[in-house]
């Protein structure tokens, strides 16, 4: 059913980069016979899925949406595959996203952007567009995207649906193609909180593979998503709904309201760190990115340049014409950050910044339980408005990016629409480790 409904609506979504109907088929078959034995199926068994294309797949072309990993098909799965393999999770195929998941609109993939299924003119948002726009389009149950500064929030609020950024060492990154390392983070895109933490709760194992992965700490989310929320705190940052578009403000306060009737009380507090998050995170994530695509050369993966004389010439070439415009500006700026002249001035004061920034998160949470915030300061736009002015854009990613130097788990449900009909989303962010508590908020809401 949902391989038919990809060939019908892929065309105009353009969800799916690559569709891997052997894969799934054998795998529901697997699924099939377990029913017939009468046995009992896991919580994710037979549930048909996605995966962003920078998760590697054994055998299944991987090309994070560039030219110069066009072909690339990995040796061995991202951990995350292993485990929703293990699980029986049927994949559908890869997804779309942003090349090397720089953007925030989708559109710097080689393939064409994904659109948005509540209205195609307009884009469903990025790096993880892909993955959200098959699941907002019902042309995968659940998907796992990636979070470096917003890429699974940012869609799932574009697109009207959920997505969980869990905290930096909950879900291993072992097999994720690297962006930016200290900031990257493996989570789910899903129809509802439910789902969520449902499939947070499989994915989240401890990894040796990975030294960063811890796994998820304490019992399952799915324990205590009913919880009763009454006496919590939630604390809203001021800064954090200043230059918010009215209608997006609007919704995120009536979200107060709401939990204000059921028990909980709201508290308002400063969080001026917040106004450094923006340079930081483009300093930090460019910096971070020009060393990890430097293993881009033309001589270990995918595309290679045709006509050359000598090595240099070779790798040259082959980067000058693999990499899309977006990549070969953030390389630029992050080697130009660590260069011996400025890396003081610059990707030494943003790493200080960055400590500013968790110390103001940390205490903050001295004080409230969760922090409710909109998850993009507006709704998502037409598309080709993102892609005239850079800066424009990395101004949009001012809610999220914070998150993700802090490496809190934070996630995106929606709350309402404006008046195009456009869905506006907000986030529920927790201290570490806090998963259990920001999707029982989120669930209470829903
Ligand atoms: N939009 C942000 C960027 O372009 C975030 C991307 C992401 O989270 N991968 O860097």
């Amino acid at each position: 059913k949902y391989l038919k409904a990809i060939e019908e609506a892929n065309g105009e979504l353009n969800a799916y980069v690559t569709v891997t109907p052997e894969v799934a088929l054998e795998q529901a078959k697997q699924v099939d016979e377990k029913i017939k034995r009468g046995e009992k199926l896991l919580p994710l068994e037979g549930v048909p899925m996605t995966l962003k294309d920078n998760i590697s797949t054994n055998g299944i072309e991987t090309t994070c949406c560039s030219k110069i990993l066009k072909g690339y098909k990995p040796i061995y799965d991202a951990k995350v595959w292993a485990i929703l393999k293990k699980n029986n999770a049927i994949l559908l195929g890869k997804t779309n996203m942003d090349e090397f998941a720089m953007g925030s609109s989708c559109e710097t993939s080689c393939f064409g952007g994904a659109t948005n299924p509540f209205n195609t003119d307009h884009v469903a948002g990025g790096s993880s567009g892909g993955v959200a726009s098959a699941v907002g389009g019902d042309i995968a149950v659940f998907g796992l995207g990636s979070d470096t500064g917003g890429s699974i929030r940012q869609p799932a609020s574009f697109c009207g649906i959920v997505g969980l950024k869990p905290t930096y060492g909950a879900v291993s990154r072992y097999g994720l193609v690297a962006y930016a390392s200290s900031l990257d983070q493996i989570g789910p895109i899903t129809k509802t909180v439910e789902d969520a933490s449902l499939v947070y709760d499989v994915i989240s194992e401890y990894d040796e593979n990975d030294s960063t992965c811890e796994g998820r700490q304490g019992e399952p989310t799915y324990d205590t998503l009913n919880n009763d929320i009454k006496g919590m705190k939630i604390g809203i940052a001021r800064e954090y709904l200043e230059g918010v578009r009215e209608d997006v403000k609007e919704a995120v306060l009536e979200a107060a309201r709401k939990y204000e009737e059921m028990g909980a009380e709201i508290v308002y507090f400063d969080l001026p760190a917040l106004k450094f998050a923006l340079p930081v995170y483009y300093i930090l994530a460019c910096a971070e990115a020009s060393s990890n695509l430097g293993r881009y050369d033309g001589i270990r993966y995918g595309y290679k340049t045709e006509h050359y004389e000598g090595i240099h010439d070779m790798i040259c070439k082959t980067r000058s014409e693999g990499f899309g415009e977006e990549v070969k500006r953030r390389i630029l700026l992050g080697t130009y950050v660590l260069s011996a002249g400025y890396y003081d001035a610059y990707y030494k004061k943003a790493q200080n910044l960055r400590g500013t920034i968790i110390k103001a998160f940390d205490d903050a949470f001295k004080n409230v339980d969760v922090i409710l915030a909109p998850t993009v300061p507006m709704t998502a736009f037409k598309s080709g408005e993102a892609t005239s002015d850079p800066v424009e854009t990395y101004l949009t990613d001012i809610c999220t990016v914070p998150i993700n130097i802090a490496g809190l788990p934070s996630v995106s449900v929606p709350c309402g629409f404006n008046k195009n009909g456009m869905p506006i989303g907000m986030q529920i962010i927790g201290d570490k480790f806090k998963e259990g508590k920001i999707l029982n908020v989120a669930y209470k809401y829903e």
